[in-house]
């Protein structure tokens, strides 16, 4: 059956990436029995100028309509963030789609790559045990959507942002992370506070529960503050962790470092449907825009989380992993992720001529082409 993808490249560098992301997912349909449509729409500073809405009801109703939603970035230059055309762009595109799809997992996956080993800030010997962890982190709980205040109490200045979490919650995003690790290593870290907070306390509990239901995956707890430690110390013991909303923001963006370049990290959010969002966490950059030299391996493997996750097809998502791997291997670099290199091996190239390494070692490792 034709998988639906709204496609919304949005700002700066989006659509320079999302033009090769599509490029690869055209190539998926070649080799392996999957047909796409896509259709596009506009979002972020690009929506704006024509809607004056930074996520316009017809670019939702795309959405709706759709199986899957591949995203770019949106926003503007950091300078003109005042500008009514950058103003609160980010928040305004990617909060709409989370408040009207309800994603409440976000999938983070982080890994360094041996060939890239340089670029992450870690001594050779920790890297060296395997940085590989899938980061899921609950969405639409904790203080960000609990009731905020701010009051005077004896003439002095006061602010609460109250975390709550729901069983129901917390038993969603648990079942994504050990369905998740049956696909991957069979370990669950929950991350929590439980020593001190009561949500973390049901957080906890609630995890347990629902790991009753998985008993091929190991489960171990981890209180937040030593898990910041153990992915400086030994990132390699984690394969899936499990968190909070905002310990899942913090602990994801430290570790989103390792790998050396947001051009490299994709993301996936969904919702208890199973319908999902993919895209790079990083922005439009607008540093680089238009220069053609992004790196467009977030986007690429954003397709591959895509395949992955919403349309169930591992080996085509595999494959496409398989391929960014071989063409670093093979020493094609963006600017992003250029390192000094002796082999003389190394090569930089635009963001088409990487997509050009990807797709030509696609179609090597297709099962049909072998
Ligand atoms: P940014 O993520 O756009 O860029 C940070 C740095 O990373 C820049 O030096 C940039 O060149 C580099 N970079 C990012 N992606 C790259 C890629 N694929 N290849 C090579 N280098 C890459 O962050 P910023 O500059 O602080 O923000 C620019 C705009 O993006 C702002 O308007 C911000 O609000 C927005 N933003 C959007 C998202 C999103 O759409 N999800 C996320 C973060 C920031």
């Amino acid at each position: 059956m034709t998988k639906k993808v709204a496609v919304l490249p949005g700002d700066g560098i989006g659509e320079e990436v999302m033009a090769q992301a599509l490029r690869v997912l055209s190539a998926v349909s070649e080799i392996f029995p999957l047909k796409f449509e896509t259709r596009h729409a506009l979002a972020g500073g690009a929506a704006f100028d024509k809607f004056g809405s930074h996520m316009p009801e017809e670019t939702l109703k795309l959405c709706r309509e759709s199986d899957a939603i591949l995203f770019g970035s949106v926003g503007g230059p950091v300078a003109d963030m005042n500008l009514p055309k950058w103003k609160n762009c980010e928040a305004n595109s990617i909060l709409s789609l989370r408040k009207t799809f309800n994603f409440n997992v976000n999938l983070r996956p982080v890994k360094v790559i041996p060939e890239l080993a340089a670029l992450c800030p870690l001594k050779e010997e920790i890297i060296a045990r395997g940085v590989d962890i899938l980061f899921v982190r609950e969405l639409l709980g904790d203080a960000y959507f609990g009731e905020k205040k701010t009051f005077l109490k004896d003439g002095r200045r006061v602010a609460t942002d109250l975390s709550t979490y729901t069983e129901d919650q917390v038993a969603s995003v648990a079942h994504a992370a050990f369905k998740a690790a049956l696909k991957r290593n069979n370990k669950v870290t929950s991350v929590d506070k439980a020593n001190v907070l009561d949500a973390s306390k049901l957080w906890r509990t609630v995890v347990h529960e629902v790991a009753q239901e998985y008993p091929t995956v190991k489960l171990e707890d981890m209180l937040v503050d030593n898990c910041a430690m153990q992915i400086i110390r030994d990132p390699s013991q984690f394969d899936v962790v499990v968190t909070t909303n905002m310990f899942g923001d913090i602990l994801s963006d430290a570790a989103a470092v390792l790998p050396g370049s947001l051009g490299l990290l994709a993301s996936a959010s969904q919702n208890e449907a199973g319908f999902g969002l993919y895209e790079p966490p990083g922005g439009s950059a607008q540093d680089i825009a238009g220069k053609g030299c992004a790196n467009p391996i977030a986007q690429i493997l954003s397709v591959a989380l895509m395949l992955r996750f919403s349309f169930q097809a591992e080996e085509a998502a595999q494959a496409i992993e398989n391929a960014v791997s071989l063409t670093l291997k093979q020493g094609l670099r963006t600017t992003d992720i250029l390192t000094p290199d002796s082999s003389g091996k190394t090569q930089a190239v635009t963001t088409v001529q990487m997509t050009d390494g990807i797709l030509a070692h696609l179609m090597k490792l297709s099962p049909v082409l072998s």
